[in-house]
Protein backbone atom coordinates (compact mmCIF):
# COMPACT_ATOMS: atom_id res chain seq x y z
CA UNK A 1 0.00 0.00 0.00
CA UNK A 2 1.32 3.31 -0.89
CA UNK A 3 1.47 6.39 1.49
CA UNK A 4 -1.23 8.12 2.29
CA UNK A 5 -2.13 11.52 -0.29
CA UNK A 6 -2.14 14.85 0.62
CA UNK A 7 -0.03 15.57 3.10
CA UNK A 8 3.59 15.26 3.70
CA UNK A 9 6.14 16.87 5.97
CA UNK A 10 8.89 18.53 4.69
CA UNK A 11 7.91 17.94 1.01
CA UNK A 12 9.42 13.98 1.41
CA UNK A 13 8.57 11.05 2.48
CA UNK A 14 10.79 9.53 5.19
CA UNK A 15 10.74 5.43 3.36
CA UNK A 16 12.10 3.86 6.69
CA UNK A 17 11.48 3.48 10.20
CA UNK A 18 14.11 3.33 12.67
CA UNK A 19 13.71 4.16 16.43
CA UNK A 20 13.47 8.11 16.62
CA UNK A 21 12.55 8.61 13.09
CA UNK A 22 8.84 8.66 11.95
CA UNK A 23 7.43 8.43 8.14
CA UNK A 24 3.78 9.23 7.15
CA UNK A 25 1.61 6.31 7.17
CA UNK A 26 2.97 2.56 8.34
CA UNK A 27 0.78 0.22 6.57
CA UNK A 28 1.05 -2.45 9.45
CA UNK A 29 -0.13 0.10 12.32
CA UNK A 30 -3.34 -0.03 14.05
CA UNK A 31 -3.33 3.38 14.59
CA UNK A 32 -2.75 4.39 10.92
CA UNK A 33 -5.77 1.60 9.98
CA UNK A 34 -8.19 4.06 11.84
CA UNK A 35 -7.08 7.05 10.24
CA UNK A 36 -7.13 5.34 6.74
CA UNK A 37 -10.62 4.16 7.85
CA UNK A 38 -9.46 0.74 7.34
CA UNK A 39 -10.70 -0.50 11.08
CA UNK A 40 -13.60 1.36 12.97
CA UNK A 41 -13.03 4.00 15.41
CA UNK A 42 -15.46 5.89 17.74
CA UNK A 43 -14.39 9.05 16.58
CA UNK A 44 -14.13 12.51 18.71
CA UNK A 45 -12.63 14.83 16.79
CA UNK A 46 -10.53 15.09 13.56
CA UNK A 47 -8.76 17.93 11.49
CA UNK A 48 -5.94 17.66 9.28
CA UNK A 49 -3.54 16.61 11.75
CA UNK A 50 -4.87 15.34 14.71
CA UNK A 51 -7.66 12.49 15.09
CA UNK A 52 -9.15 11.59 18.70
CA UNK A 53 -11.44 8.88 19.38
CA UNK A 54 -12.46 6.76 22.42
CA UNK A 55 -10.24 3.95 23.60
CA UNK A 56 -11.30 0.56 22.90
CA UNK A 57 -10.76 -1.00 26.84
CA UNK A 58 -11.60 2.49 28.70
CA UNK A 59 -9.94 2.53 32.05
CA UNK A 60 -12.36 5.75 32.99
CA UNK A 61 -16.06 6.71 31.90
CA UNK A 62 -14.10 8.90 29.40
CA UNK A 63 -11.41 7.89 27.94
CA UNK A 64 -9.71 9.03 24.80
CA UNK A 65 -7.14 8.80 22.62
CA UNK A 66 -5.14 11.53 20.75
CA UNK A 67 -3.31 10.53 17.65
CA UNK A 68 -1.24 12.76 15.22
CA UNK A 69 -2.21 11.74 11.37
CA UNK A 70 1.47 11.39 11.47
CA UNK A 71 3.18 8.24 12.30
CA UNK A 72 5.65 9.14 14.83
CA UNK A 73 6.37 5.36 16.80
CA UNK A 74 6.54 6.78 20.55
CA UNK A 75 7.41 10.16 22.09
CA UNK A 76 11.10 9.04 21.39
CA UNK A 77 10.89 9.94 18.39
CA UNK A 78 9.82 13.35 18.37
CA UNK A 79 11.87 16.18 16.08
CA UNK A 80 11.68 19.77 16.86
CA UNK A 81 9.73 20.08 13.54
CA UNK A 82 7.11 18.01 15.61
CA UNK A 83 6.46 20.85 18.57
CA UNK A 84 3.61 22.46 16.87
CA UNK A 85 1.87 19.26 16.12
CA UNK A 86 2.31 18.24 20.32
CA UNK A 87 1.38 22.08 21.56
CA UNK A 88 -1.84 21.46 19.22
CA UNK A 89 -2.57 18.20 21.23
CA UNK A 90 -2.31 19.44 24.27
CA UNK A 91 -4.60 22.30 23.65
CA UNK A 92 -7.12 20.06 22.34
CA UNK A 93 -7.08 17.14 25.06
CA UNK A 94 -9.08 19.75 27.94
CA UNK A 95 -10.76 21.34 24.91
CA UNK A 96 -12.68 17.40 24.25
CA UNK A 97 -12.55 17.00 27.85
CA UNK A 98 -15.02 19.74 28.30
CA UNK A 99 -16.84 19.04 25.52
CA UNK A 100 -17.46 15.14 26.51
CA UNK A 101 -18.66 16.58 29.73
CA UNK A 102 -15.48 16.00 32.23
CA UNK A 103 -16.00 18.64 34.50
CA UNK A 104 -13.76 17.60 37.63
CA UNK A 105 -10.21 17.04 35.84
CA UNK A 106 -9.08 14.60 33.93
CA UNK A 107 -5.28 12.65 33.72
CA UNK A 108 -3.67 12.48 30.51
CA UNK A 109 -0.51 9.95 30.21
CA UNK A 110 1.91 8.91 27.18
CA UNK A 111 3.25 5.67 27.24
CA UNK A 112 6.71 5.43 25.71
CA UNK A 113 8.70 2.47 24.74
CA UNK A 114 8.82 -1.32 26.76
CA UNK A 115 9.85 0.23 30.29
CA UNK A 116 6.79 3.03 29.61
CA UNK A 117 4.30 0.62 29.10
CA UNK A 118 3.75 1.39 25.43
CA UNK A 119 1.88 -1.15 23.26
CA UNK A 120 0.98 0.37 20.28
CA UNK A 121 3.74 2.44 18.54
CA UNK A 122 1.94 5.32 17.20
CA UNK A 123 2.62 8.36 19.64
CA UNK A 124 -0.78 8.38 21.41
CA UNK A 125 -1.95 10.42 24.53
CA UNK A 126 -4.67 8.90 26.74
CA UNK A 127 -6.86 11.62 28.43
CA UNK A 128 -9.36 10.25 31.26
CA UNK A 129 -11.75 11.59 33.09
CA UNK A 130 -15.34 11.14 34.71
CA UNK A 131 -16.13 9.86 38.28
CA UNK A 132 -14.28 7.75 39.85
CA UNK A 133 -13.31 4.90 40.78
CA UNK A 134 -11.50 4.15 37.85
CA UNK A 135 -10.58 0.60 36.31
CA UNK A 136 -6.64 1.73 36.45
CA UNK A 137 -4.80 4.73 36.98
P1 LIG B 1 -0.52 2.15 25.17
O1 LIG B 1 -0.27 1.10 26.19
O2 LIG B 1 -0.29 3.54 25.71
O3 LIG B 1 0.22 1.89 23.89
O4 LIG B 1 -2.07 2.10 24.89
C1 LIG B 1 -2.66 1.65 23.73
C2 LIG B 1 -4.14 1.87 23.90
O5 LIG B 1 -4.75 1.68 22.65
C3 LIG B 1 -4.79 0.90 24.89
O6 LIG B 1 -5.43 1.65 25.92
C4 LIG B 1 -5.80 0.15 24.02
O7 LIG B 1 -7.01 -0.14 24.69
C5 LIG B 1 -6.03 1.12 22.88
N1 LIG B 1 -6.44 0.50 21.62
C6 LIG B 1 -5.85 -0.54 20.98
N2 LIG B 1 -6.52 -0.83 19.85
C7 LIG B 1 -7.53 0.07 19.76
C8 LIG B 1 -8.58 0.30 18.82
N3 LIG B 1 -8.70 -0.46 17.71
N4 LIG B 1 -9.46 1.28 19.06
C9 LIG B 1 -9.34 2.05 20.16
N5 LIG B 1 -8.38 1.90 21.08
C10 LIG B 1 -7.49 0.91 20.89
ZN1 LIG C 1 0.82 4.68 12.75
Amino acid sequence: MSPRPGRSEGGSHRSAQHEGYSMTHDPNCIFCKIIAGQIPSKKVYEDEDILAFHDIHPWAPVHILLIPKLHIASMAGLQPEHAALLGKMSLLAPRLMKELGVSNGFRTVINTGPDGGQEVYHLHMHAMGGPRPWLKG
